[in-house]
C-alpha cells in the first residue's frame, strides 16, 4: 500500500501543487479544503491519473472538531497517515497595525496558528516512526510585513516556534517536523488580500527577479515530507528567490 498523506488547503494553490507533486512519487493524498468543492475536486481528479488513490475531505482548521474528524476521516479513506502538510492560512488586506480590527486579528489567529496547533496536535498523536510533518510558515515570520499584515507575519512566526518545538519533542520517536517559508508566490492568496499582482510586482525586486511557481515550493515540500530527508528536522528552509 503506499504511503498517505493529508495535505490541509490542497485543493488551490501551494497545496494543489504539494498533493500533485506528491501524488507522482506515489503518495496517495487526502486532500482538505473548505469552500471550493469543486477546486478540490480537479485537484484529486488530476492526483488519480497520476495512478494513486486521492480523498476530498470538506474541514474548517479553525475548528477543532472539524480537524478531529478530518483526520478521522483520512484515516478511515487512506489508511494510517505517514505524512502531514500543514498548509492551510489566510491573509487579509494590507494595513497598519494601529487600524486592524478584533475581528480581523481573532480570525488570523484562529485560522493560521490555532487552526496549525490543531493539526500539529492531531499529527503528533497519530503519526508514527519515520512520520513526518512539514509547517508551511513564510518569510513574513522574519520579514515583519510592516503596512501589510504585521498580524500574518506573527502568526507565521508562531509556526516557526511551533517547528522547531515539536520537531524535539517527536524527534525520539523518529517522526520530522520542518517548515517551507515561502516569499512571493504566484497564486490566489494575494486577489484575496486585495492586491492580485503583489507577486509580479514584488517579485521583480528579490535576487532571482521573479516571483515563485507553487511548484517550486511544493517540490520542497515533498522532499521534506520523504526518506530522501530522512536526517532533516527542525529546519526552516527558505523558498523564496534570495528575498
Ligand atoms: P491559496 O491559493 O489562497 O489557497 C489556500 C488554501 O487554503 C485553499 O485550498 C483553501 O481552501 C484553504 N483554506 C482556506 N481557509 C481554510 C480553512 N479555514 N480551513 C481549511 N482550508 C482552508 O493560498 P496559497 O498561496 O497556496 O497559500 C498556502 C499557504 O502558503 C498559506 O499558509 C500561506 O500563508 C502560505 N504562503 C503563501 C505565500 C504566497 O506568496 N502565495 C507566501 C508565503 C506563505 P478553499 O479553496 O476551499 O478556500
Amino acid at each position: 500500500m503506499s504511503k498517505a498523506v493529508l495535505i490541509t488547503g490542497g485543493s488551490r494553490g501551494i497545496g494543489r501543487a504539494t498533493a500533485l507533486a506528491a501524488a507522482r512519487r506515489g503518495w496517495s493524498v487526502a486532500i482538505n479544503y473548505v469552500r471550493d468543492a469543486q477546486a478540490a475536486e480537479a485537484t484529486a481528479s488530476e492526483a488519480r491519473a497520476l495512478g494513486v488513490q486521492a480523498v476530498v475531505l470538506q474541514a474548517d482548521v479553525a475548528l477543532e472538531s472539524d480537524v478531529l474528524a478530518l483526520f478521522d476521516a483520512s484515516e478511515a479513506a487512506l489508511g494510517p497517515l505517514s505524512g502531514v502538510v500543514i498548509n492551510s492560512g489566510i491573509v487579509a488586506p494590507s494595513s497598519r497595525l494601529a487600524d486592524m480590527s478584533f475581528d480581523r486579528l481573532k480570525r488570523m489567529f484562529d485560522l493560521n496558528v490555532m487552526g496549525a496547533f490543531l493539526c500539529a496536535r492531531e499529527a503528533a498523536r497519530r503519526l508514527t516512526a519515520g512520520g513526518s510533518v512539514v509547517i508551511v510558515s513564510s518569510v513574513a515570520a522574519r520579514l515583519g510585513s510592516p503596512d501589510e499584515y504585521v498580524d500574518y507575519a506573527a502568526s507565521k512566526g508562531a509556526l516557526d516556534t511551533l517547528t522547531i518545538g515539536l520537531a524535539k519533542e517527536l524527534g525520539p520517536q523518529g517522526v520530522r517536523v520542518n517548515a517551507v517559508r515561502p516569499g512571493l508566490i504566484e497564486t490566489d492568496i494575494h486577489a484575496s488580500g486585495g492586491r492580485p499582482d503583489r507577486a509580479q510586482v514584488l517579485g521583480a525586486g528579490v535576487p532571482l527577479r521573479r516571483p515563485g511557481r507553487a511548484e517550486e515550493v511544493a517540490d520542497a515540500i515533498v522532499w521534506l515530507l520523504g526518506d530522501e530527508a530522512s536526517y532533516v528536522t527542525g529546519s526552516l528552509m527558505d523558498i523564496a528567490g534570495g528575498r
